[in-house]
């Protein structure tokens, strides 16, 4: 197989402090926090700081910080038969009546979070609690309808202020044990009228919510969200988890929050979102994030940054909110050794011996503690970090100085590697590896030969037409050593109409993709694609285009690399 190695050098602007905001956060952007660890983190002996170091409730200091809204999840049941907790807080109903009403006294609204699961829902695993065990899915929507309601009623009869509940947690693959979309999103449409119906009788509004996950496979978001509106679910608004060690870029972000709000009419907020202050660990066990990511440091200024470019972009897109995720997840010691007791009795871990039961594939014996000490908004012993005072500046809508660009541009600064695409910029006339195909009569596309128009070199390829345009052009690699990939293309042009511009990888099955978008001449767009595990020796990588007529624009200089 030819390969030819290439240094990309590219263009870049400098990773220094961004400016302030021109305009702040909407002022009724919601700042929130899940604090769904914290009643077990107490049970364990956890303690929290304010931020004159005076020991202190943590709802209180975050409340003092300018958080708005808490997140509370709901596991159906989990504990087993004897009543020992599953662990990662023991999040039942009661728990999160407790946090709720807690906050309440404090002014702090809650987002109620369903998981429909006696333990973790996420996107590789949405069991159904043990109760359902054997219902079909239409007898889950009975189970669910009341329990949803049951549990919602629990929570505001304990003085708690729910202005939202999310139906599900990261449904992407599916829903208390239920892997059908259209079967997954009755249900979801079930559980939102039991929130309206509790909501009516109480003479109160509260919103509903879907939470997915997945950012870069937009095409599985909007799957869903049809199957949403077949199955008539009365849903305001979409969470989306954003980690952005896992989810790409904050234009992906944008462009998926723009996306959702014009095509489907929803509110969108940020569900989840989180950065490590440090890669150390406080607990004796082994955290989620341990190693360097990018693109910012794993330090308290790096997570300050992290969560402020968030809420930056969220906004700036029309969002209405993010929650950081495991924001109170403090170590309760640094021995492991002693701590596993209290893990096992308090259920401070993020699992505990008693969940191997009900969850064996993900549990089994890798019970302990927690993953997530080093990106709580907390230090290990309690006080709070810069992020805290950043929110408290983002709450009086001020942005906060000290930001830091993320490092994406550094990061591809020099993407030092074999470029694996053949041919990638077009400047060889044999170019039968790659497959350009037109969806509709007209064939828009031809390889130009003009430097303006390229990346690199002179060749780029080039697509106008007078008709509306929807086309594909990919290249298959064979050959590749197992492993991790990293794809990206270039792409400008303009008269973008009705358009939707996607770069896309298929390996092993699955396909990532990212939406991207022109916006004018030689303004150069890049859409990367990280983390591309490939074992089956093949990756298609390509860009589908559809565009109304007489939009314009040039492809160039395809990379893939190998990255682990
Ligand atoms: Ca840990």
């Amino acid at each position: 197989m030819k390969r030819i190695a290439i240094l990309l050098l590219i263009a870049l602007l400098p990773a220094f402090a961004v400016p302030a905001l021109a305009e702040p956060l909407p002022t009724d952007f919601m700042l929130g926090v899940d604090v769904s660890e914290l009643i077990a983190q107490e049970a364990s002996g956890a303690v929290y700081f304010d931020a004159d170091g005076n020991e202190a409730d943590a709802l209180t200091v975050l409340a003092e910080h300018g958080v708005g809204h808490i997140r509370a999840r709901v596991w159906n049941d989990p504990f087993d038969a004897n009543g020992h907790g599953y662990g990662g807080g023991n999040c039942d109903v009661r728990t999160a009546a407790t946090l709720s009403a807690r906050a309440a006294k404090l002014g702090l609204k809650t987002l109620v979070d369903f998981h429909y699961s006696d333990f973790w829902a996420d996107p590789s695993r949405q069991l159904a609690p043990k109760a359902w065990a054997g219902m079909s899915a239409e007898e889950k929507e009975g189970a669910l309808y009341a329990f949803t309601r049951e549990s919602l009623a629990a929570i505001l009869d304990s003085g708690g202020d729910v202005d939202r509940v999310q139906v599900g947690n990261e449904t992407n693959i599916g829903m208390a044990g239920e892997e059908d979309t259209d079967a997954v999103a009755r249900l979801i449409a079930v559980g939102c009228r039991a929130v309206r119906d509790e909501a009516a009788a109480r003479g109160l509004e509260i919103a509903t919510a879907i939470h997915l996950t997945n950012i870069l496979k937009y095409s599985r978001i909007e799957e869903i969200l049809a199957a949403l509106d077949a199955a008539g679910a009365d849903c305001d608004s979409v969470g989306l988890s954003y980690y952005p060690y896992w989810h790409g870029g904050l234009d992906n972000l944008k462009r998926v929050i723009e996306s959702i709000r014009a095509d489907w009419g929803k509110d969108v907020f940020v569900a989840e979102t989180a950065w490590p202050f440090t890669l150390e660990d406080g607990d004796g066990w082994g955290n989620v994030v341990g190693e360097a990511q990018k693109p910012y440091a794993a330090t308290p200024r790096g997570q300050m940054s992290a969560f402020c470019n968030v809420c930056r972009a969220a906004g700036e897109a029309g969002a209405i909110g993010a929650y950081y995720w495991g924001g109170i997840w403090t170590p309760i010691g640094p021995d492991a050794g002693k701590n596993l007791p209290v893990w096992e009795a308090c259920g401070s871990g993020w699992a505990s011996s008693y969940a191997a039961g009900y969850d064996p594939d993900n549990v089994g014996e890798d019970y302990g503690g927690c993953a997530w000490d080093n990106q709580a908004m907390f230090d290990f012993d309690g006080h709070p970090l810069a992020i805290l005072d950043a929110v408290r500046q983002l709450s009086e809508g001020t942005f906060p100085e000290g930001v830091e660009a993320p490092d994406e541009d550094e990061a591809a600064e020099e993407v030092e590697g074999e470029n694996l695409v053949l041919n990638p910029g077009f400047e060889d006339a044999e170019r039968s590896m790659w497959v350009a195909r037109s969806n509709v009569e007209d064939v828009p596309f031809d390889y130009q030969d003009y430097a303006a128009d390229a990346h690199g070199g002179s060749i780029a390829f080039h697509y106008w037409s007078k008709a509306d345009m929807d086309f594909t052009l990919e290249q298959t690699l064979t050959g590749l050593e197992p492993g991790t990939y990293e794809a990206g293309a270039w792409s400008q042009g303009g008269d973008m109409k009705d358009a939707e511009l996607t770069f896309y990888a298929t390996a092993d099955g699955e396909t990532f993709e990212v939406p991207f978008m022109n916006t004018s001449w030689a303004n150069w767009q890049h859409p990367l694609l990280t983390g591309i595990a490939v074992t089956g020796g093949e990756l298609t990588v390509g860009v589908h285009i559809r565009c109304a007529a007489l939009g314009w624009g040039t492809l160039d200089d395809f990379t893939v690399i190998r990255t682990d």
